[in-house]
């Protein structure tokens, strides 16, 4: 069974992004996705609470988190423990790696974004990692060099809107064969790990990423 997942998607749980689950639930369904993992900068959503969202949408909610590490972003599925802000790349690789979590390095190459860059993710290739080669959010040119660099190192390859507003969701997505297992976010995770996934969709649009960079913009405005 082939299930499309938006892999990296922010709530108005990062200090940035502006959806509540719900908004964004929504708009992942109404773009044909069967599920979404709520990726958010340092905070992680409870096992509990995506439990819960998914019983009531019946709708696949994978908690995640991206990490801020030394090195740059790191986004854990299904993640066993918390992580602290600057922790060592390889630190938080070797963690998720003994806990089982599936990771995905988001961005690798766009410096903009806090992508960790190329020699990290060489360190880490020998991991099971799989690489965000499509981020709907960053530059073309950024996925190209991604691309290249997966396939240079034979890294399984992801997708993901990287939204901070629901409109932006499932812009981008990763198609994982999930094999004969009922569709939940651990056959996600377990897929991920045997790289049976690859990249699908397209940037967000100019419009939204404006709204978005204007939306932010008030958000952070008001908080200070
Ligand atoms: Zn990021
Ligand atoms: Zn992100």
């Amino acid at each position: 069974m082939q299930l499309r997942v938006d892999l990296h998607v922010h709530s108005a749980a990062s200090g940035d992004g502006c959806s509540t689950i719900e908004d964004i639930i929504a708009a992942a369904r109404a773009k044909g996705l069967d599920g979404v993992a709520i990726t958010d900068h340092d905070v992680q959503l409870s096992a509990q609470s995506a439990m819960e969202a998914s019983a009531r949408h019946s709708f696949i909610v994978i908690p995640g988190v991206e990490v801020s590490t030394d090195a740059g972003h790191l986004l854990v599925l299904l993640p066993r423990r918390e992580f602290r802000r600057g922790l060592p790349f390889m630190e938080a690789v070797d963690q998720s790696a003994s806990d089982g979590s599936a990771v995905v390095i988001p961005h690798p190459t766009d410096p903009i974004s806090h992508g960790v860059g190329e020699p990290a993710v060489r360190s880490a290739s020998p991991r099971r990692v799989a690489l965000e080669t499509l981020n709907a959010s960053t530059l073309t040119r950024y996925n190209r060099s991604a691309a290249r660099l997966a396939e240079s190192l034979s890294l399984p390859r992801a997708g993901g809107s990287d939204a901070h507003l629901a409109k932006a969701v499932g812009d981008a997505w990763t198609d994982i064969d999930i094999g004969s297992d009922a569709p939940s976010p651990e056959a996600v995770s377990s897929a991920i790990l045997m790289g049976r996934i690859s990249p699908s969709g397209r940037r967000t649009s100019k419009l939204v990423s404006l709204e978005t960079v204007l939306r932010r913009t008030v958000r952070k405005g008001s908080e200070r």
